[in-house]
């Protein structure tokens, strides 16, 4: 493809560059001069979609820093956004070589969706069509599936057998799933959709409830179903740590937290895009570039004995009685680049009142999407 050979050009000397003189996470594995010499490990092809964007411009200096994939792991980065937005993504590719990342082996901006996703091994969905003010849901369905079914085809195509995608752009449930079934070829396994920010958000608001030190304080928090207004953020099996033990959040919350765990703390997490879309006058970028590396680091390396996180997964057989055949958030761990559903979660009847209302918004927008 003569446009990726032209676009990768001028940063070819980055991978030069970090090959003579390697960055110190890598200077284990290259031991330059030493007698046999580890070589470092294959880069990771990974794909950004709707890279000049606000949330692009945070998440890809974080990943290129290690945190999501290794910092051992080097990463051919594709930057992929739409043709009026070239000259922008330029721009991005001119600060990611002013960066001078270590772990970054090529760099490709491309505007050219059909070919951008050829032998990736990880593409994060960023990119769609932006609901604009007065749009009906049904309309920004139509306008992201038409997206997200050529995405998935292109993936079904030309990215790595392996492939994992992972779906941030709104609405990120439905998108996945569109994407998903376009796929072909490629295991709905592979596929998810962020959540995650739900659960960083509900951790945050859990720190000030109980005035912890910090959110590695909180675990296991919940969100069931659909990444918007519908969302179930549930403490039932969340955890806190006080003097270095962790007690379960019901076990220690007062009646008055748990009214407030029912009420106010859900509709915070719900409305929270919202309230930081008009405070900011932006929506969420850095939270959710967080978020996203959060994500993939968990997918990649593995969630911590006893911990699990939010995932929009794949819902066939899931020990919840939620209908097969959406992307929905559950609680999830993670190991060897794989996920499973937490099984066993005790769900009150008001619990599953709840899912089942984000259940229900997720099998409308996916009978409003599908042709
Ligand atoms: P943004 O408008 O700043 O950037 C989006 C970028 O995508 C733009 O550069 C645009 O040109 C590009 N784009 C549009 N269509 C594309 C296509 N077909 N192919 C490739 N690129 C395309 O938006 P943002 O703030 O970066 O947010 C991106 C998306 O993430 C939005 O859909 C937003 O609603 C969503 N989001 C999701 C979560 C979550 O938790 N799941 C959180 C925050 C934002």
């Amino acid at each position: 493809d003569p446009s990726r050979r032209t676009s990768t050009t001028p940063f070819r000397k980055i991978g030069a560059r970090a090959k003579a003189s390697p960055p110190t996470a890598n200077r284990q594995l290259l031991t330059m001069g030493s007698a046999v010499p580890t070589p470092a490990k294959p880069p990771v092809r990974v794909l950004i979609s709707g890279a000049a964007g606000q949330i692009g411009y945070s998440l890809i200096p974080m990943l290129l820093s290690g945190r999501a994939l290794g910092e051992d792991q080097p990463i051919d980065l594709v930057l992929l956004d739409i043709p009026p937005c070239k000259d922008k993504l330029e721009g991005v590719c001119m600060e990611v070589q002013d960066c001078g990342f270590g772990l970054l082996r090529s760099l490709t901006p491309t505007v050219d969706g059909k070919t951008a996703f050829e032998g990736c091994d990880l593409c994060i969905l960023v990119g769609g069509f932006p609901r604009r003010p007065g749009m009906l849901r049904a309309d920004l369905l139509k306008k992201n599936g038409g997206i997200f079914s050529a995405m998935g085809k292109a993936i079904g195509s030309s990215a790595s057998p392996n492939v994992k995608v992972v779906v941030v752009a709104n609405p990120a449930n439905t998108n996945c799933l569109i994407a998903a079934l376009n796929a072909e070829g490629v295991p709905k396994q592979n596929f998810s959709c962020l959540t995650r920010l739900d659960m960083n958000r509900s951790k945050g608001l859990i720190v000030s409830r109980f005035g912890l030190s910090s959110a590695n304080d909180v675990k296991n928090v919940m969100i069931w179903g659909n990444h918007s207004k519908t969302q179930y953020p549930d403490i039932t099996e969340a955890q806190i740590k006080r003097d270095g033990e962790w007690t379960s959040v019901p076990t220690v919350a007062t009646d008055e937290d748990m009214k407030y765990f029912k009420g106010d703390f859900i509709k915070t997490v719900q409305q929270r895009g919202a309230a930081v879309l008009k405070a900011r006058g932006f929506s969420s970028a850095a939270s959710a570039a967080n978020a996203v590396i959060d994500h993939i680091k968990s997918l990649y390396q593995g969630t911590a004995p006893g911990e699990h996180v939010a995932m929009g997964v794949w819902s066939n057989g899931n020990p919840y009685g939620i209908a097969d055949g959406i992307f929905y958030s559950f609680p999830c761990t993670c190991k060897d680049g794989k996920w499973s559903i937490v099984p066993g979660v005790t769900c009150s009847d008001e619990s599953k009142e709840l899912m089942k209302a984000t259940e229900k918004e997720l099998l409308e927008e996916k009978k409003e999407a599908l042709p």
